[in-house]
């Protein structure tokens, strides 16, 4: 068998670490799929006192990232997250010339179109499977599995923090706030879950998600985001009656207006098998054109699921060593030449359906208000759901709307929010069908 394939490994974290033990543990099957054995000769960690949970034997440990980019090594791998100083890194691997691999969504997102013009200047390898989906290998199913398909749409659950924090209100009755504390104390979520509960950890996911579904540039600057924080467990609960659950979900849409990218919760068919993902698993579907509808579930995240990803991109990188540029996937799937970017449109262009669940006062004409309200304004009620109060209290109304655009909807809430009887505080989301 040839020589070794060399990894350098910058970051020797959760997942840095899953990569040293899953190489090590499916060392033979990993040397007869690359051709070769794949080994970390050198890795780079900031706290040199840390105990790492895998074997470091014949691995150089050094404590300045840079060090891995000049070494002796035929890949660098970088897992340390976050902008800097990832993009200077990795910048400077594929400037030497050096395949990169990573699975830095914040870097692609935000300085993935910069990155790339890099790798192809200086012919370079990148690759970054475990970026999306932490084990699930969706990059290599859309870029080239579904390669044959125009893909319409895809919709993912790709956050397992938010997903968690959704499956604990909606099977426990949590509120937010306890579901976070519970996903904190578990380590699910971290101390300043931000990133993760206000969506933009998906969003990134999402970009580089859609840039390979529609063939156009990074377009992290136009996804359109809400957080799952101000969703109730009332809400939870009237979705559930109604037959809906409520994901946060990561949604590409190609239209005649342009393409719609967006991150929010959303109320899915209790049917659908992303409403029947949970805990924090993620799950990706995506329509083709030719294949019509396909699904990919599992672990989004965890040092060994991770490294799964990582370690395909190895064997991968470890087979086209040395090969012309011209045979590598292109790096968003469709090549540089082909790549054209669209018009993106805001929530305000978009249209969906609708949850809408006001508060209002328990006297006689309150729903004839309402629906007229809505029917002046042009929008049709699929179901709708009253909750009687108790003594003293106000009733609870849960109306699905057909698909509309999102200002009329925005329009006609304002007029409810105008009517005497209707209290502050209503709720809108939006629902998904996968029609
Ligand atoms: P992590 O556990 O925080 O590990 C980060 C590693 O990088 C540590 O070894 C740390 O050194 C080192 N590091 C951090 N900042 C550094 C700096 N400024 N200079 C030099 N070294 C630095 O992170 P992780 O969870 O493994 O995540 C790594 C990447 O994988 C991120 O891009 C993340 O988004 C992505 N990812 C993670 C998961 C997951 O399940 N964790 C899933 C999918 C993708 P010390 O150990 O010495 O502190």
């Amino acid at each position: 068998m040839s020589a070794p394939f060399k990894v350098g490994l910058i970051g020797l974290g959760t997942v840095g670490q899953g990569v040293v033990r899953v190489l090590q543990r499916n060392a033979a099957e990993i040397a007869g799929r690359a051709g070769r054995p794949i080994v970390v000769t050198h890795a780079s960690v900031r706290n040199s006192t840390r105990t790492r949970d895998c074997d470091l034997t014949g691995i150089t440990l050094v404590s300045d990232p840079a060090e891995i980019v000049r070494a002796d090594v035929d890949v660098v791998v970088e897992l340390i997250g976050g902008i800097s100083p990832a993009r200077e890194l990795v910048l400077a691997a594929l400037e030497a010339g050096k395949p990169v691999v990573t699975a830095n969504k914040a870097l692609l997102a935000e300085k993935g179109n910069e990155i790339l013009f890099t790798a192809r200047k200086h012919g370079a390898q990148l690759a970054y499977e475990a970026a999306v989906g932490g084990g699930i290998p969706i990059i290599k199913a859309l870029r080239e599995g579904l390669a044959g398909n125009g893909i319409d749409s895809l919709a993912g659950i790709i956050n397992g923090t938010c997903n968690y924090i959704l499956t604990q209100m909606t099977v426990k009755g949590q509120s937010f706030a306890d579901a976070l504390h519970a996903a904190q104390k578990l380590g699910y979520a971290e101390a300043d879950p931000t990133f993760d509960v206000e969506g933009i950890d998906a969003a990134h996911k999402l970009t580089i998600l859609a840039s390979i579904a529609f063939g156009m540039p990074l377009r992290f600057d136009a996804v359109a985001t809400e957080g799952i924080s101000q969703v109730t467990a009332q809400d939870i609960q009237l979705a559930q009656e109604l037959g809906y659950r409520i994901k946060s979900l990561g949604i590409a849409k190609r239209g005649a207006q342009g393409v719609e990218l967006r991150v929010h919760p959303t109320l899915v068919p209790v049917e659908h098998l992303l409403a029947k993902t949970d805990g924090a698993l993620n799950a990706i579907r995506v329509h083709g054109n030719a294949v019509g509808q396909t699904v990919y579930v599992g672990r989004g995240a965890g040092g060994d699921a991770t490294a799964s990803a990582v370690v395909a991109d190895l064997i991968d990188v470890a087979r086209l060593q040395g090969a012309d540029p011209k045979h590598f996937v292109p790096y968003l799937g469709s090549r540089s030449e082909a790549l054209k970017d669209q018009k993106v449109l805001s929530f305000s262009e978009i249209e969906s359906a609708y949850y809408l669940r006001l508060r209002v006062a328990d006297e006689p004409g309150v729903l004839r208000a309402i629906t007229s309200i809505l029917a002046e304004s042009d929008i049709s009620i699929e179901a709708i759901l009253q909750k009687e109060p108790g003594e003293n209290e106000d009733a609870t109304l849960a109306i699905i709307t057909s698909e509309i655009p999102e200002h009329r909807c925005n329009g006609a809430l304002e007029k409810m929010l105008n009517l005497p009887f209707v209290r502050p505080g209503a709720s809108r989301l939006r629902v998904e069908h996968f029609e």
